[in-house]
């Protein structure tokens, strides 16, 4: 991120005609920068030689920190451009012999890729406390835009030394970051602080370099040790390669309040031994904050407010590894013939029943008991030390309060009941073998007439439908053609154009009937059936697409949702290339959906990387439900985002706020990802994301997944919208269309 000459923040890789991120990776640039100071910023020895600069300083030239570290002499003599080099070598050397405090200059670097970088730069001199100049710190601003084509390179503007020096401190006083310099230690003095220290945490530059005991008061307590730990590496290793250190810590306001700050710092150590850091604080609280919320939102079902699925395993998983001497129970709560409330009342009354039932559970949990929600109309309790009887009265006493008193809707009871399953730890039972146990039981209660509970039992395996043998099903119906695709359209919400379609497995068994997706692919994955359903659905929707595309003369992708398996095989990339050309389809006409998870995995990235090279779109599937760090978001090799449907308001809720998807989709843009909204059910949903901003979207109240002939090129959103529809304008994020 640089300054412009305007002193507007522009991103330099950001191709601002409309290109893509690929377009800007493929120009050699370094993986993305997340640094949010808005300069480029070095602090140089008195030598002239850098001995620190941050990531957007490296990032405009277009090198990484391992290349600007192993450049043979100072960087800015290899980037300094040819015709400016020795412009005027005695403006450092006046600065140093302490005759000015900073000059101000404009000139040219070379970047990696052999394009000019204009920049203003100003280098202020910092000196210790006795008055010594010790380094300099410099700031340089991208002018480039500013300059005209008719510019004369040789026209160095003269300076007034005074206006040159006000300008030097000026610079490094605009940096909405916090520039220091300071001695090691808890209680080290600050040599240097930029006056934006004020505005971070309450105090002025002076009063904070007048108390050097203030940083360590106003460190949170629980970073102490780590903050202080990272010095006491970089003091002992006064020899390391790397004396750098970054790290994430709180810091508290003078007025209370907690502000997260990263300090990217460099140890120098003087011809005296003396070690002195040098660095800048960067007020990272707002990203902070959002990524929290995120994590939350990951672990917990936003309806209910009770942990989800993923957290109930994490608690399980905890519980048998610390259990003793009690017993671990799973009690499954699967809701009686809530397909019929929400036939008859409606989602809104669905979700009340669901809210309802989830407060009766957490009401009956004691303390240290787990009450999640696992999807849909089911629940699950977490007992730890418990005896048999116990879990049995305990679930007497859930089945009382969920069919207690009906739930109100409108003024009409809607009854609610439940059926459970329970399962008992037995020794070196895993977390996974307990919630099966708990569900076959729950599947026995549901047999033997509802509302009741049921107690695992070993021989439940063979009555209740086995995994074994739907996944022998699904191998047959794999070869008889038994398994089909439905597509769904991926809509334009400014104009209902329909810009892809996702592909979506069906499979009806003769005997069991319709089998959704969400059990059939946990079992192909199980029994590796997926590399084969995977590649089919793949060749199938490609051959789909050619053949809807001149149906109906429409320019249009299709998204294929890609299982993390699907990536064990080497040869992954390479047949999808080749199914293309097959096809004669373009790679961009193919975009691969794959889940937050996939993308930690190496062999998966490898897979996904090869694939963006020839021009495939990767496309993060349910963006927020796993565990994602917003920093490692722009380090994904992804070009567009899919919100899960939980960011989206809930259904029948007036009063919910968006902010965090709009927040989501403003760091989505600033990373050049596009952004796909999923699950739009209601037109409520749909007002909301049109104002978030979010251009793109896919969900029932726009087209339900269907047979490839019923797919339309376009949506009417017009019936859709209740009022006149409120576009936010400008066209800031590439349309995921291929191009
Ligand atoms: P997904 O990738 O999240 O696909 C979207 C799912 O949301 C689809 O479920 C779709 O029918 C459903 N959906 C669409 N609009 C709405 C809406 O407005 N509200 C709600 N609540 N749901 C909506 P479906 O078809 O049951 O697929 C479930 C999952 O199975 C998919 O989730 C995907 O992860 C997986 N899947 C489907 N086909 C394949 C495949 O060929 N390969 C792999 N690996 N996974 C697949
Ligand atoms: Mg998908």
């Amino acid at each position: 991120m640089v300054v412009d000459g305007t002193g507007t923040v522009r991103q330099p890789w950001i191709d601002t005609a409309g290109a893509t991120a690929e377009a800007a990776d493929r120009s050699g640039r370094p993986e993305r920068t997340t640094d949010p100071a808005p300069a480029g910023i070095c602090i140089l020895d008195l030598d002239g030689h850098e001995t620190w600069s941050n990531e957007v300083l490296r990032y405009s030239l277009g090198y990484s920190a391992e290349e600007f570290a192993a450049m043979p002499c100072a960087p800015s003599a290899t980037f300094a451009h040819r015709d400016d080099r020795g412009a005027d070598p005695d403006r450092f050397a006046r600065m140093v012999a302490g005759e000015v405090n900073g000059f101000a200059t404009e000139r040219r670097f070379t970047c990696k890729d052999g394009s000019t970088l204009w920049v203003a730069e100003t280098v202020s001199l910092v000196r210790d406390p006795g008055g010594n100049p010790v380094q300099a710190i410099c700031v340089t601003q991208d002018i480039t835009e500013s300059k005209r084509p008719d510019f004369d390179p040789g026209a160095v503007p003269d300076f007034d030394p005074r206006a040159v020096e006000e300008r030097s401190h000026l610079q490094v006083e605009q940096v909405p970051a916090v520039v220091y310099v300071a001695e090691p230690g808890p209680n080290g003095t600050w040599f240097y602080v930029s006056p934006q220290i004020e505005a971070m945490l309450g105090f002025s530059a002076p009063d904070w370099m007048a108390d050097p005991s203030l940083w360590l008061q106003q460190l949170q307590p629980q970073d102490r040790e780590s903050v202080l730990a990272e010095e006491r590496r970089l003091l002992v290793a006064d020899d390391a390669e790397d004396p750098t250190s970054s790290q994430t810590y709180r810091l508290r306001h003078r007025n209370g309040s907690t502000v997260w700050v990263r300090d990217d710092a460099m140890m120098l150590w003087d011809k005296e031994g003396r070690a002195t850091w040098h660095g800048v604080l960067v007020d990272v609280t707002r990203e902070k904050l959002l990524e929290e919320r995120l994590e939350h939102q990951a672990f917990h079902d936003p309806l209910t407010g009770l942990p989800n699925r993923k957290l109930f395993h994490d608690r399980v998983g905890h519980a048998l590894s610390r259990r003793q001497s009690g017993q671990v129970a799973v009690l499954f709560i699967d809701l009686d013939n809530f397909k019929t409330v929400n036939d008859s009342f409606g989602h809104a009354g669905g979700d009340e029943v669901i809210i309802a039932a989830a407060r009766r559970l957490q009401a009956c949990a004691r303390a240290g008991d787990t009450a999640a929600r696992l999807g849909g109309d089911e629940f699950a309790l977490l007992l730890e030390d418990v005896t048999t009887e116990q879990v049995s009265e305990f679930a007497d006493r859930v089945l009382a309060a969920l069919s207690e008193a009906p739930v109100e809707f409108s003024g009409r009871p809607m009854p609610m009941a439940a059926s459970i399953g329970i399962a008992i730890a037995g020794p070196g039972e895993n977390t996974a073998t307990l919630l099966r146990n708990a569900d076959l039981a729950m599947y026995e209660a549901k047999l033997q007439g509802r509302c009741r509970h049921v107690l695992y039992e070993p021989s439940m395996h063979a009555t209740v439908g086995s995994r074994s043998r739907l996944g022998a099903s699904l191998q047959t119906a794999l070869s008889d053609d038994a398994v089909s695709v439905a597509y769904q359209p991926l809509v334009d919400l400014r104009n209902g154009a329909v810009v892809g379609i996702e592909a979506l497995a069906r499979w009806t068994d003769q005997e069991i009937g319709e089998v959704p997706p969400n059990r059939f692919i946990p079992i192909a994955e199980e029994s590796g059936l997926i590399h084969k359903l995977g590649f089919w659905a793949i060749e199938r929707a490609c051959r789909d697409l050619r053949k809807w595309r001149s149906a109906q003369g429409v320019d249009a992708y299709v998204s294929i949702n890609v299982s993390p398996i699907q990536f064990d095989n080497d040869q992954f990339a390479n047949s999808v290339v080749r199914v293309l050309l097959d096809q004669g389809l373009k790679p961009s006409d193919l975009m691969i959906e794959v889940a937050e998870g996939a993308l930690l995995v190496e062999r998966s990235r490898q897979s996904l990387r090869e694939l963006r090279s020839h021009g495939v779109r990767v496309a993060v599937d349910d963006f927020g439900t796993g565990y994602t760090s917003l920093s490692y978001l722009s380090r994904l090799p992804a070009d567009l985002v899919k919100i899960d449907q939980s960011f989206l308001r809930p259904l029948g809720d007036t009063s919910a706020d968006p902010a965090l998807l709009r927040a989501i989709i403003r760091l989505a843009e600033t990373l050049h990802l596009a952004t796909i909204c999923k699950g739009i059910e209601t037109l409520g949903q749909l007002s909301d994301l049109q104002e978030a901003g979010c251009f793109f979207g896919q969900g029932t109240l726009l087209a339900r997944p269907g047979p490839l002939d019923e797919i339309p090129a376009t949506v009417d959103l017009v019936s859709r919208t209740p009022a006149r529809p409120r576009f936010v304008t400008g066209e800031r994020i590439a349309a995921p269309a291929s191009g």
